[in-house]
């Protein structure tokens, strides 16, 4: 395997890193409650998906 000949200067090292953002992730609206959710994700809020409900509510708007 390659080895690296030289140490990455901290300069080097920073100004990569200087570019990695973290990116608001991507949300869809719920068709049966409304509230924005993952896409391809039950609802958190409500645990339908595809109008079926999967799940039970990991959070509804009345336990906040
Ligand atoms: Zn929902």
């Amino acid at each position: 395997m390659a080895l690296p000949k030289y140490k990455t200067s901290r300069a080097n090292t920073h100004s990569r890193r200087a570019n990695w953002k973290a990116s608001a992730a991507q949300t869809v609206t719920c068709p049966n409650c409304g509230a924005p959710t993952l896409p391809h994700v039950a609802c958190p809020s409500c645990g339908s998906f595809r109008g079926r409900v999967y799940r039970d509510a990991i959070q509804s708007a009345h336990t906040k």
